[in-house]
């Protein structure tokens, strides 16, 4: 009898993230998840013009998908392409004499290796010892990761807080962890995000993995003899795509848009970082809905980047910075995005960023790029990093590419998440502290 109430306990508690979870309206029906079998990561050698155009027209024919994009100063370029393409891709790269190397020769494989299933005992072992769900060791359902928001309010009520600043497409909330130290004046902030593009899963989890040591941490943190990070407030919303994220769990690993419209198959979607609304439109973004880069039907078109917008515009007197999580590269970018121009403040930028950097390496981390966005990778308009600088006036804007550099690209495996998130925290608490002495 015992055992079998414990059985159905289980069961309840294994299928608890399930039943709460807003219903999926628009999911299109009967289709199955999308496969990578036998679809192949290639590094091309792109260093001449002919190169280059081969690589874009290949793209704008949807024949590829080009993960790094196309960088001035890099001279490769990684290029997914799928089997039904394989044969036309090689033989055009062959064409131009561009040479290229299989780094992974099938991506599906990589995909089921990159996360490691947590056993049910493990599941409710974590769930009773812990009072929540999420590791640190694998990329966690949405419900996990938001019920650990909720767990931390619950359980250090005078330090944090859960906001949830709006809803998604799909009606998922947006929910943001407040920190308020009890040194804060309440009269200066740092927000800080993540998962924007869905499938960049090592962003919310080294975003959680920062706001976890933050909050379970605070004296090793805020005690520090000199240190100023207590005295103001700090915002963390980790997936700022929800619906998306859900989307590369349940569907499709490698979905990066909102999922607007969503019978609209691969043509669904907006790309909630060239929606917003400074320079909104313009290079680097699209007008086509079936565009990995479409920009939306008009600025804050989607509820997921209005959201944010109304919520950081609502304290931008007191926002002293605005860090974005993305990946990958191992790039510090600061703003402008839609042009190879910068700001007139850029040298604060750019020290400022050349520390995070140090902060990064000095925690026994990787090696990251600093520079403006445009000219470090290449030009991109609507993103929120341009929106914070140039519509918020936030000082220090940035957007960080975590790791890794191309061997795993989006799928790096799980194993990563905390030397990563230890990456984004070292370079976090550099920008607080240079954001908490602005005026
Ligand atoms: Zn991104």
């Amino acid at each position: 009898m015992v055992e079998a109430q414990s059985r159905v306990l289980r069961l309840v508690l294994l299928l608890l993230p399930a039943l709460l979870a807003p219903p999926a309206l628009c999911m299109p029906e009967g289709d199955a998840p999308a496969s990578y079998a036998g679809a192949q990561l290639l590094r091309v050698n792109a260093s001449t013009p002919d190169h280059k155009d081969t690589l874009k027209r290949l793209e704008e024919s949807g024949a590829v998908e080009l993960w790094s994009g196309i960088v001035s100063h890099k001279k490769t370029v990684d290029v997914l392409v799928k089997p039904d393409k394989e044969q036309e891709v090689k033989q055009k790269l062959r064409k131009v004499r561009a040479e290229y190397a299989i780094v992974i020769n099938n991506l599906q494989d990589a995909i089921q290796n990159e996360n490691p299933v947590i056993s049910e005992e493990e599941m409710l072992l974590l769930e009773g010892r812990k009072g929540h769900r999420m590791t640190w060791h694998s990329y966690h359902r949405i419900s996990d990761l938001h019920g650990y928001l909720d767990f931390l309010a619950q359980t250090y009520p005078q330090l944090c807080s859960v906001i949830t600043i709006g809803n998604s497409v799909e009606g998922r909330p947006l929910k943001v962890l407040k920190i308020s130290p009890p040194g804060s004046t309440g009269q200066k902030a740092i927000w800080i995000d993540g998962g924007i593009h869905a499938r960049e899963w090592i962003s919310p989890a080294s975003v959680s993995f920062a706001l976890k040591e933050l909050v379970e941490n605070f004296e090793a943190h805020f005690h520090g003899q000199e240190s100023t990070l207590g005295s103001m407030d700090w915002y963390f919303l980790p997936i700022a795509n929800p619906d998306g994220y859900e989307h590369t769990h349940s569907r499709d690993r490698l979905w990066r848009k909102n999922r607007l419209d969503a019978h609209k198959g691969s043509c669904a979607g907006t790309d909630l970082n060239r929606n917003f609304g400074y320079r909104w439109g313009g290079q680097g973004s699209s007008r086509d809905p079936c565009r990995e880069i479409y920009a939306g039907r008009s600025a804050f078109s989607e509820p997921e980047s209005a959201a944010i917008s109304n919520f950081v515009k609502s304290k931008a007197s007191i926002m002293k910075a605005y860090v974005t999580f993305h990946s990958y590269g191992q790039y510090i970018l600061y703003p402008w995005g839609y042009d190879r121009k910068v700001p007139p403040d850029y040298r604060d930028l750019n020290r400022v960023g050349q520390k995070m950097a140090q902060a990064i390496r000095a925690v026994g981390g990787s090696s990251y790029t600093v520079g403006s966005s445009a000219t470090t990778l290449y030009p991109a308009s609507g993103g929120s990093d341009d929106w914070a600088k140039g519509s918020a006036k936030i000082k220090y804007t940035y957007t960080v590419e975590l790791r890794d550099t191309g061997r795993y690209g989006f799928i790096l495996p799980a194993e990563y998440i905390t030397p990563t998130g230890k990456e984004a925290l070292a370079a976090i608490k550099v920008v607080a502290e240079a954001a908490s002495q602005e005026p």
